[in-house]
This record gives C-alpha cells, structure tokens and sequence, in this order.
C-alpha cells in the first residue's frame, strides 16, 4: 500500500469525509488508514474516463466494487472501441468495431493469409461471439460519479445531501444496479467538447448537471422527491444545461461550504426547498463581501457555498 495514497486517504478523512458517501457507514481513522476497506475514489474512475477529472472522496471497498466493479466496466467498454471474438479456422480472432460501422478483423500469424482467403471464398462460417455493453449498467457508473462529484464538491455539507429524501434514491440506485429506481437520469450530449464540471442548473427546474465528456447526469437539489418521477414522464431532455454557475470541483473538503442554522422565530421555516436552490447571496465582513450561492435548504439550515474561493 503506498506511503502518498495513505496520506491522500487520511487528508480527506481530517476535513470530514468520515462516512462512505454510497452507504453512509462510518469510517473509524484505523479504517482509513489502512486502506482495507476505505478506499480513494477518483471521480469519474480512472479506468473509465482517465482524461476527466472532477471529484476525490473516500467510500467504503464494498459500495465501491458492488456498486463499482460492475457499472464501471460497462462504461468504460461503452466508450472504448467495442470488440467481438470471431473463431477462424480453430483460432480466436479480435473482432473490431468501428465508428462508421466498418468491422476489422485482426489476423493471426498462425494462419496465413492464403487459407483466410481460402475460407472466405469458401463459404465457411464463423462463429462470432458479441457481448454488448450493459446501457443500463454505464448509466449507473456515470451516476455514480455525478453524486459522489457533487458530494465532492460540497465537502462536510454533502452528507446533508446525501441524508436528503431525493438523493436516498439516488444512493439506492447505485447500490442496485440492477433495479429501476430512477429512470432518465444520464443523458448523452451531441457537443462533447465544452469544460466538464458541475453546472448549478436553474433555468426551468432547478437541479445540478454534471458534465463528463459526453454524459450529462441530473441530480435534483437534495429533497426535490419529484424530480424523478418529472424525468420519468418527459424523458431526460435534450441536454440543454440551462443557466449557473460551472464548477470545477477537485476533491472532498477543499471548497468551502457551510451550513448555518435557522431559528424557528423568524418564519423562514414555511419556504419550500427547492425555492432557494441555486439563489445567490452575499456575506458582508470587514468591508468585505463574500457572496456563496445556496446549495441546500429546509426547516432547520441552509448550506451554501462560497463561490469565490472556488478553484
Ligand atoms: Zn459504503
């Protein structure tokens, strides 16, 4: 286990990422350093999009192959050049496919270019074995690391919005892969260039969209329960981000939120949730202001985040 991954593991544990974002399991600070069953996680993952970068945190070794293993291969075999096997005179051969639709087979130096030829002018067939990517199983990776680039992004606030009503089923959905949770959640964009970040969307329903190469993933603000049922009735959209500010997160606590705590006296308890998310506002100090934008919100507190000591 390396000296600079154990100390990566326990910085994000120091500025609070002391539970698995996924499953919400405490960790102890032996747990994390360790790195048995506490585990950094890039987001998205390296071995799926290793050009993009946008979020670090801890999660648990569990949620991260359960949840993980599966989901992330097929992303990764979704964007990757897709392969088949094709047996060639008793030799397996290396199918590939193109973008245009064309098929390359790759030859083998045990059989000459002359029998293949032979077997093609022959009319043998060939056995061709195809197994394609799970669309399902790459849209739950790429949910996955909306959540844990948003969760990133928030820092110790994260676990208010993890803790949140919508986001529960967000959690469950990456825990089961194979069930329909939420449906209509990862979209893919026809203009894959653009910076990849977070986008504080706030131009028709109020949400956040991460954008990753070319998947776009909504997340609702965290007690928005209908959202779901919203994009289960209209289809995901046509990936049009809307209005906000863009994030560009890099690992868990280095951005600065926080959460204040209202009182009940002073009658904000009645406003809706989703009637703060994405509102901007300023903090004045020493002839200073420091504006934050709203990024959760109900009864008891309000999280913000300071927008401009962001990275
Ligand atoms: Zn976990």
């Amino acid at each position: 286990m390396s000296r600079s991954k154990k100390k990566a593991r326990l910085s994000l544990y120091e500025h609070g990422n002391d539970r698995c974002p996924i499953c919400l399991a405490t960790f102890s600070e032996r747990d994390v350093e360790e790195g048995i069953t506490v585990t950094l996680e890039h987001v998205p993952p390296r071995s799926v999009a290793p050009e993009i970068s946008l979020g670090m945190c801890l999660t648990c070794v569990d949620c991260n192959n359960d949840a993980g293993g599966g989901v992330d291969q097929a992303a990764a075999k979704l964007i990757g050049r897709q392969k088949a096997r094709v047996d060639i005179q008793g030799f397996p051969h290396t199918a590939y496919f193109g973008q245009d639709g064309s098929i390359k087979i790759r030859g083998r130096p045990e059989i000459s270019e002359e029998s293949f030829v032979k077997a093609f002018e022959a009319g043998e067939t060939f056995n061709v074995s195809y197994h394609p990517p799970q669309i399902r199983y790459a849209n739950v990776s790429w949910l996955k690391s909306a959540y844990l680039t948003v969760f990133s992004l928030l820092g110790r606030c994260g676990y208010i919005y993890a803790e949140g009503s919508a986001i529960r089923q967000v959690r469950e959905q990456i825990l089961k892969p194979t069930e329909d949770i939420i449906c209509n959640y990862a979209m893919k964009t026809e203009n894959q260039g653009g910076p990849d970040g977070v986008l504080m969307n706030r131009k028709k329903r109020p949400c956040w969209a991460v954008k990753m190469g070319q998947y776009v993933v909504l997340l609702p603000s965290s007690r928005d329960d209908s959202f779901y049922r919203l994009t289960k009735v209209f289809g995901e959209g046509n990936g049009e981000l809307g209005d906000g500010p863009l994030f560009f997160p890099s690992k868990f606590g280095k951005n600065i939120a926080t959460s204040v705590e209202i009182r009940d006296a002073d009658g904000v308890e009645k406003a809706v949730g989703a009637d703060l998310f994405g509102r901007n506002g300023e903090i004045s100090s020493g002839g200073k202001s420091f504006p934050f934008v709203v990024v959760d919100y109900n009864r008891q507190y309000v999280s913000v985040l300071f927008t401009s000591w962001l990275n």
